[in-house]
């Protein structure tokens, strides 16, 4: 999922200084699963934030709302009536939402009440992290599962650097080395061998250096009057 974390309330009101009514709009999905932009979490936030902006004497009053998923015209496509009468949106969605919401709705202000961090997985009572950095070209099936683009603080792919100590990451002494990581659990696999497989240079050109990634399925192809942002 993707995980991210709230801003801090002195710097969402710094961001929401020029409007006097706002939504405080969750999304249902990733960020509600890792507790950070759900509807629970738009409440609390719209109760901080009226609480400050009436200790601070602010202008400013603050309404919530959530729903499924900010990231799915689907899902939006319903919210322009619901945003008349608001000056500003406050998303607690991950950039994705946040993103979209913006093309989408070009004429209304919608602002990131989160920073979005990393694609990770909830290992423990809440604790997330991350697995996975989108690089484009997977290659888990020869690293034993374990991402050396996400978990090698050098996002090396072919074996450790000159600096791993004991098993740890020069770059961050708590961490574990990816590669040491990778190494250890390919000898438990009894895949060794595969570490020295020649491979072809990566293709960077697949991660995020050239823009804009996209997704087709032709098969899925909408008319085009049907992909016009809302106004
Ligand atoms: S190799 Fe790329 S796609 Fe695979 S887990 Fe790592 S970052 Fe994600
Ligand atoms: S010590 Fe290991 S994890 Fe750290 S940068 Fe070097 S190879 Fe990557």
């Amino acid at each position: 999922m993707i995980v991210a974390e709230r801003k801090d309330i002195d710097e969402i009101l710094q961001l929401l200084a020029p409007y006097k009514r706002v939504l405080v709009l969750g999304c249902g999905s990733c960020v509600t699963v890792c507790l950070t932009g759900g509807e629970k979490q738009a409440e609390e936030l719209a109760t901080l934030l009226n609480l400050a902006a009436k200790q601070k004497n602010l202008p400013l009053k603050v309404e919530f709302d959530c729903i499924t998923r900010q990231c799915d015209r689907e899902f939006i496509a319903n919210l322009k009536g619901d945003l008349a009468g608001y000056d500003a949106v406050l998303s607690i969605a991950c950039g994705v939402g946040v993103g979209f919401m913006s093309e989408q709705f070009p004429k209304v202000a919608i602002l990131p009440g989160l920073n979005t961090t990393f694609y990770g997985a909830n290992t423990a009572p809440g604790e997330w992290k991350e697995y996975c950095h989108g690089c484009g070209e997977c290659v888990l099936a020869w690293t034993g599962g374990i991402c050396p683009i996400a978990r090698c603080s050098k996002s090396l792919i072919n074996g450790t650097c000159g600096g791993t100590n004991d098993g740890k990451c020069e770059v961050k002494q708590e961490m574990d080395c990816a590669w040491y990581l990778i190494y250890k659990r390919l000898q438990e696999l009894g895949r060794l061998n595969e570490l020295s497989t020649f491979r072809p240079a990566r293709n960077w050109s697949k991660d995020r250096s050239r823009g804009v990634r996209r997704l087709s399925h032709a098969e899925l192809a909408q008319e085009p009057e049907q992909e016009e942002a809302h106004s």
